[in-house]
């Protein structure tokens, strides 16, 4: 037996339309095919997705899924842009996140002409990002960013040290959270924070940034790097707008309405992402316990392992219900903010259970690297903490219920 004869869940009513089933497989058979087959050779290589794969995505629209039609992309919403990236993470969780380094992200600049060109090379996937908003010290809490810009004629010099920029080296540009000046008595300490945009060449760093890969023990297919900027110019052109606001970046703060859009948009993202890899866990599983046999039966006869299973399939389930729901809600344009935090945090909770008692279910094979469950359980364990942990969900979930204490 094969990946082919699982059968993947099918999308269900509501959700489903005729476009959403035909997406759907597209998605499904390029990670089967494409996707699934790199990761096999290069995920133990700890090395990145090749170009040649970004191609095949950028070809079948993924990098624009929510760029208007207008500016070259498919003009869809929130919901499609999570299906496709289920189906990709459930082959390489990587794959499911590049794409979230096109989607429009980098265009936010003053010009239209520019903007609307630059939101022609994302949908194309001829725009490919880095984000640098964390820092050493500043995490969780990125209001303490202490990367500084200073202003030099037409020009910023950006100087400090940023933490886990994704993609960084083979980005075409990296979005530097840096602060412009104090926040004022009053002001919030995110105040005179804002971001620009590091226009680079593939594969090198511009002057005045220098990095080094982070040696991570998963989300391999990505390199996630420690990035040095030591005057780095940027020009006042290439200040972005409209993603933090004036308010600047503190994410549990709320802020502006843009801001909260995208926040919540990569909850969901990372929870439908969680689900992917939570599901590949569960397909894994239904193979090996036809295949392995002990006291004489295949081990898919124990009831309990078969109630395992089940239980297993019943939260992939549950949580891809609720990333559907959550996408739809933002699609309506709904602010959707305590349940973006919910679903990011049950879905990637449930995918370290799931692919963890995937890895019991699979024995001693389970602990080498020679099945692909082992993986699945090191890229599950990210989800909980990147892109805000469970711990920051569980308190913008609670500030809206309780009121603010002193933490
Ligand atoms: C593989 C990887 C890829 C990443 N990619 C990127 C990227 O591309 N760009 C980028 O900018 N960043 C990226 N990040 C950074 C990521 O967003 C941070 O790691 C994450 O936000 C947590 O911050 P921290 O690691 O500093 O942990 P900390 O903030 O130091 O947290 C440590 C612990 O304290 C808890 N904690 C902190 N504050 C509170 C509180 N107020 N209440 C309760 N608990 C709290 C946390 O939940 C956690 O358990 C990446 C991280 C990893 C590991």
């Amino acid at each position: 037996m094969t990946i082919r004869d699982v059968q993947p869940p099918e999308l269900l009513s509501p959700w489903r339309t005729p476009e959403r089933a035909a997406l759907q497989k597209a998605a499904r058979d390029f990670a089967r095919d494409v996707v699934l087959p790199v990761a096999d050779e290069l995920d133990p290589q700890k090395a990145e997705m090749p170009r040649e794969l970004i191609e095949q995505l950028a070809e079948q629209g993924w990098f624009g899924i929510t760029v208007s039609a207008d500016h070259g992309g498919l003009g869809l919403g929130v919901f499609e842009y999570c299906l496709v990236s289920e189906e990709l993470a459930r082959s390489w969780l990587s794959v499911g996140s590049i794409l979230a380094r096109g989607q429009g992200l980098g265009t936010q600049v003053l010009d239209d002409d520019r903007r609307a060109g630059l939101l022609r090379r994302s949908a194309a996937g001829d725009w490919i990002g880095s984000i640098a908003l964390s820092e050493p010290t500043a995490g969780s809490d990125l209001a303490g960013v202490e990367t500084q810009a200073v202003r030099d004629g037409d020009d910023w010099v950006l100087t400090g040290h940023k933490r886990w920029a994704g993609n960084a080296l083979a980005a075409d540009f990296v979005e530097v959270l840096a602060r412009v000046r104090e926040p004022e008595e009053g002001e919030s300490r995110s105040a005179g924070l804002e971001p620009f945009l590091v226009v680079k060449e593939r594969g090198t760093f511009p002057d005045g940034m220098s990095g080094t890969p982070i040696d991570k023990i998963g989300y391999h297919g990505f390199l996630t790097w420690d990035l040095q900027l030591d005057g780095l110019r940027v020009p006042d052109s290439d200040r972005l707008t409209g993603l933090y606001g004036d308010e600047g970046a503190d994410a549990d703060a709320g802020g502006f309405a843009s801001v909260q859009r995208g926040l919540n948009i990569a909850r969901v993202h990372t929870a439908a992402r969680a689900v992917g890899v939570a599901r590949a866990a569960v397909e894994d599983c239904t193979l090996y316990l036809q295949e392995r046999e002990q006291f004489g039966h295949p081990i898919s006869d124990f009831q309990a392992l078969r109630f395992a299973l089940a239980d297993m399939a019943a939260e992939v389930a549950q949580a891809r219900a609720f990333w559907q729901q959550v996408a739809h809600l933002l699609d309506e344009g709904e602010p959707a903010e305590q349940e973006s935090a919910a679903v990011k945090l049950l879905a990637t909770e449930m995918a370290v259970k799931v692919t963890n008692q995937a890895m019991q279910l699979h024995g001693g094979n389970g602990y080498t690297t020679e099945r692909r469950v082992e993986r699945y359980w090191r890229d599950a364990r990210l989800t909980t903490i990147f892109e805000g942990t469970s711990e920051i969900q569980r308190r913008i979930i609670s500030d809206r219920m309780l009121p603010r204490g002193r933490s």
